[in-house]
C-alpha cells in the first residue's frame, strides 16, 4: 500500500472547506492516509468492470489495461443495448461505437469514433493511442486500422437491437411506407418513459486509481439510440467523455454527449479538482454549466430545466470519488475499501419536481 503525502491532501481538502465546497461522497484513504488497495469507478452498469479492473491491478497490471479488460466485459455483453456488441444502432440500423481512452502515467490518448463491426471499440483506442502517432480515428479508417491489427469482424446487430430498431422506424411516422406490426403500444418514439422503445442513452465510463499513484481511464459506448449515421457523442473526444491527469484525478461522462461536448465535460471536472474541489463538487459544477449554457427551448420543459440527463463521475488523486447527474436517481459504481457497490449521484433537480 502506498502512502499519500498527507500535507497536500489536508491543504487540498483546507483550500475546498474555505471555498465551502467540501462534501465528498466518500473518501478512499484510512485515517493513516494510505489507499486500502485500487479505487475504481464506473457508471452504474459497470459492477463487473470495476471488480475486473481492481482485480487485475491487484495482480500487477497496468491501470488502463486494467479498466479495459474490465469494459471488455460489457462491451462484448449483448444484453447491454447501450455499449458495444448488441448496442442500438443508428437510424440505418448500423451500429456504430465510439471510445477513447488516457494513460495517465505516459499521458497518452487514443480514440475512436463511429467505429462498425468491432465489439471492443476500446481495444481499439487502445491500439490508435500504442500504434500510431494519432490520437483518434474514425469510421472507414477506423475499421481499416483495426482489421490491420488482426481483431474480429462481427455484426454487431443483435436480433433484440434490430427488432427494437425496425419498431422505432416503423412508428416515426404515419405517412410513410413502413407500417408497424400493431398501431398501439407506441406514442413518442423519443421517449424511453412512454413507450417500450428502447431510445436510449448509455455509456461505460471506468477509471481508476492504483495504490502506487497511477491512474486511467476509458470511456465506450453505442451513442445515441437511432443517431444519425457518423454522428459521434463525447464518449471519444478527450475532454468531454473522458479526461485523465495523473497529478489530479480522472473523470468521465455519461448522458446527452451534445451537452458534454458543449461544455468539455470531463476536462472541466478536472479541473475543479485541481482547484481543491472534491469529486462530487466538481461534479456538480460541471452539470450546473451544462444547465446554465442549455439555451435551445426544445432542450427545455416548461418550468425550463433540461429534458435530457447527463452524469459526470470523478475520482482524484488522494482516492476520494463522487458522481453527479441532472435528475435525481443516478448511481455510480465505485469499488474502494474491498467494497465492490453502488452509491448514489449527487443531483441538481429533484425527478419528480
Ligand atoms: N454520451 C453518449 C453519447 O452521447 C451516450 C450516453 O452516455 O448515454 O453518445
Amino acid at each position: 500500500m502506498a502512502t499519500l503525502n498527507r500535507r497536500d491532501f489536508i491543504s487540498s481538502a483546507a483550500v475546498s472547506a474555505a471555498l465551502g465546497t467540501l462534501t465528498p461522497t466518500s473518501f478512499g484513504i484510512d485515517e493513516e492516509g494510505t489507499i486500502d488497495g485500487p479505487i475504481a469507478i464506473s457508471s452504474a452498469n459497470g459492477l463487473r468492470a470495476t471488480a475486473k479492473a481492481v482485480d487485475l491491478v491487484k495482480q500487477g497490471a497496468d491501470t488502463l489495461d486494467a479498466v479495459i479488460a474490465g469494459v471488455n466485459i460489457v462491451e462484448e455483453d449483448p444484453e447491454d443495448m447501450s455499449v458495444g456488441y448488441g448496442g442500438i444502432p443508428n437510424e440505418d440500423g448500423i451500429v456504430e461505437l465510439d471510445s477513447c481512452v488516457m494513460h495517465g502515467p505516459t499521458c497518452e490518448a487514443g480514440a475512436v469514433a463511429a467505429l462498425r463491426n468491432i465489439k471492443t471499440p476500446s481495444r481499439v483506442a487502445q491500439l490508435v493511442m500504442q500504434r500510431t502517432d494519432h490520437v483518434m480515428l474514425v469510421g472507414e479508417g477506423a475499421l481499416r486500422f483495426a482489421r490491420a491489427h488482426g481483431l474480429k469482424e462481427t455484426n454487431l446487430l443483435t436480433d433484440k437491437a434490430r427488432q427494437a430498431w425496425l419498431r422505432w422506424k416503423e412508428n416515426l411516422s404515419d405517412t410513410d411506407d413502413w407500417v408497424p406490426a400493431s398501431q398501439s403500444g407506441f406514442g413518442d418514439a423519443r421517449s424511453d418513459a412512454t413507450t417500450n422503445i428502447p431510445f436510449t442513452y448509455g455509456t461505460i465510463t471506468c477509471s481508476i486509481l492504483a495504490p502506487n499513484g497511477q491512474m486511467s481511464g476509458v470511456t465506450t459506448t453505442s451513442g445515441l439510440s437511432y443517431k444519425i449515421p457518423g454522428r459521434i457523442g463525447d464518449s471519444p473526444i478527450i475532454g468531454a467523455g473522458l479526461f485523465v491527469d495523473n497529478e489530479v484525478g480522472a473523470a468521465g461522462a455519461t448522458g446527452r454527449g451534445e451537452a458534454v461536448i458543449k461544455i468539455c465535460g470531463s476536462h472541466t471536472v478536472v479541473e475543479a479538482m485541481r482547484h481543491g474541489i472534491s469529486p462530487q463538487q466538481a461534479c456538480l459544477h460541471a452539470i450546473k454549466r451544462i444547465d446554465q449554457t442549455t439555451k435551445i427551448a426544445r432542450l427545455r420543459r416548461k418550468d425550463g430545466r433540461p429534458n435530457f440527463d447527463v452524469k459526470m463521475y470523478a475520482l482524484s488523486k488522494d482516492g476520494r470519488f463522487g458522481a453527479a447527474s441532472i435528475w435525481s436517481g443516478g448511481k455510480f459504481a465505485v469499488y474502494e475499501g474491498g467494497r465492490n457497490r453502488l452509491e448514489d449521484c449527487a443531483f441538481l433537480y429533484e425527478r419528480n419536481s
